[in-house]
């Protein structure tokens, strides 16, 4: 287990399927089609983890046959809310809103922009930002299919905290790596993490390795 994937907020989902689909996007004989589709998946079956998180209230139902059978609901499912942060996550959250289609979503558009070469020299550069109001019974879940330096998902979470407090605060990921994951649970270890996984490296231009690359141009060329 390397140190990053020891904060008790961090999420590796390992479902075999999850990490087939990961395994594809990896692949760089693997198309924009074929990518975009693969993150598609991904985001549902990130829900599907997330959603097991969730509280579960207990309730009966009749059934056509006129006789009561005990099922559940998931309250939480009303109050979410995706910041999808563009252009990369847009493929994650389309996934993601199959699993929560009555999520408000609000969106975050930053460049990143290297100055010199090395990783503290990554900056992210916001310039369009546009989060709805929640409240405290909110779940907000922010997309980001690459935690790699951790400067665009900071940016997003103080913009997240300037409308407001939530209930939880999660990022959702495909791939990460030890350096943005520490620096991310440093600053907020409130903060819940779920990603496919953890990768141990940064290049100097901030890509992860192994990584899959610049997810946003393998998502739209
Ligand atoms: N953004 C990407 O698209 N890929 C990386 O490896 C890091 C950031």
């Amino acid at each position: 287990m390397s140190a990053a994937t020891k904060h008790a907020n961090v999420h590796v989902i390992r479902h075999p399927l999850a990490q087939a689909i990961l395994t594809d996007l990896r692949n760089k004989e693997t198309g924009q089609i074929a990518f975009r589709k693969g993150l598609v998946k991904v985001g549902r079956l990130t829900a599907y983890e997330i959603i097991k998180s969730f509280p579960v209230k207990e309730v009966y139902v009749e059934t056509p046959l006129k006789v009561k059978a005990k099922g559940v609901r998931v309250p939480d499912l009303d109050h979410i809310v995706i910041i999808n942060v563009l252009r990369a996550a847009m493929s994650l959250v389309e996934g993601l809103l199959k699993s929560f289609p009555l999520a408000r979503q609000g969106v975050l558009a930053v460049q990143r922009i290297e100055e010199k070469e090395g990783i503290e020299n990554i900056k992210a550069i916001k310039y369009f930002v546009k989060i709805p109001k929640f409240n405290s019974e909110d779940i907000i879940i922010i997309a980001d299919p690459m935690l790699a330096t951790g400067s665009t998902i900071l940016e997003a979470i103080d913009e997240v905290y300037k409308v407001g407090k939530p209930k939880r605060l999660i990022v959702s990921s495909v791939i990460s790596c030890e350096y943005g994951v520490n620096k991310l649970m440093e600053k907020h270890p409130e903060v819940e993490l779920y990603t496919l996984a953890v990768d141990p490296d940064l290049n100097p231009h901030a890509y992860i390795v192994p990584g899959l690359g610049d997810a946003g141009d393998r998502s739209f060329g």
